[in-house]
């Protein structure tokens, strides 16, 4: 069986694996640090071992076109040693293989296409809460890209402000979704992070309103067959429930609500979404 090299690039840890499927595959994790010296300390994991492909799914915003000129670099990115860094690049230079480019979140959806929660779809949608707020996933089979790609933490939803007076933490828009649904926002709201927070807890009720705000956004413009949530937020399994319910009072009974479940992967889902990408690409 071919083998095959994946990165999901984080802001803060690489983790890099080798491997063909879940029930295969050598982890290798570290800090994130200046370029070079994290291409360097991936291409040390990968060097020697016989590589159909690697497939990289990035923090960024990043250049995911393949016919673009700066294909495989981040782009804008708030990290400022990354800024218009050629990832894609850097890896094929160091091992000489082909190399697959993607954002985390759509990695990680295809990791879920392939493997898991998202297995025989051609339309859906994978949001992830934690740090930040991401989106990905597919349409009519093809990996959801467009100018770039999307940047589903930044839409704007509707805030009571009799309910919530929180401004909002994105550095960016302040209170856009990801303002004021993201795991940061919930401890700046509560002054507590959500992992210490009870299950009965106001902060659960608001976070799902928000998160279903969005979906029904989504729901509506993309007609997704299902929609996988994960991320560190979302291991609250409590707030399952909370969002299904309020996505159907949104949706008014006009729509029917696709099922909105976890990932199957679990944070193996990016990972090995790498690898599936790299499959695609292998020769
Ligand atoms: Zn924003």
């Amino acid at each position: 069986m071919p083998l095959y090299g994946a990165i999901e690039a984080g802001g803060t840890k690489f983790v890099c694996a080798i491997g063909s499927n879940p029930e295969d595959l050598e982890l290798y994790e570290f800090p994130t640090t200046a370029p070079q010296q994290t291409i360097d300390r991936a291409a040390a994991f990968f060097r020697g071992r016989p590589l159909a492909a690697i497939g990289i799914g990035s923090f960024g915003p990043i250049d995911p076109d393949p016919r673009s000129p700066t294909f495989g670099y981040i782009t804008s990115t708030p990290k400022t040693a990354w800024r218009q860094f050629d990832f894609a690049g850097a890896i094929r230079k160091a091992l000489n293989v082909n190399v697959a480019f993607e954002t985390d979140v759509n990695a990680a959806a295809f990791g879920e296409y392939r493997w898991g929660a998202a297995r025989g779809l051609h339309t859906f949608l994978y949001l992830t809460v934690g740090t930040g707020i991401g989106g990905g996933g597919m349409a009519n089979g093809n990996l959801l890209h467009g100018k770039m790609h999307p940047e589903m933490g930044h839409i704007r939803v509707p805030i009571d402000a009799s309910v919530d007076r929180f401004p909002g933490c994105c550095p960016y828009h302040g209170d856009c979704l990801e303002g004021l649904a993201s795991g940061p926002a919930i401890t700046g709201r509560w002054g507590a992070q959500g992992r210490d927070l009870p299950s009965d807890h106001p902060a659960w009720n608001l976070e799902a309103q928000y998160l279903a705000l969005g979906l029904v956004n989504w729901i509506c413009t993309l007609s997704p067959q299902r929609i996988v949530l994960g991320g560190g937020v979302m291991r609250r399994q409590e707030l399952f429930p909370l969002i299904r319910s309020k996505v159907s009072t949104l949706l008014g009974g006009y729509l029917d609500p696709p099922e909105i479940v976890p990932p199957e992967l679990g944070s193996r889902a990016g990972v090995l979404g790498a690898i599936a990408l790299a499959e695609k690409v292998a020769v």
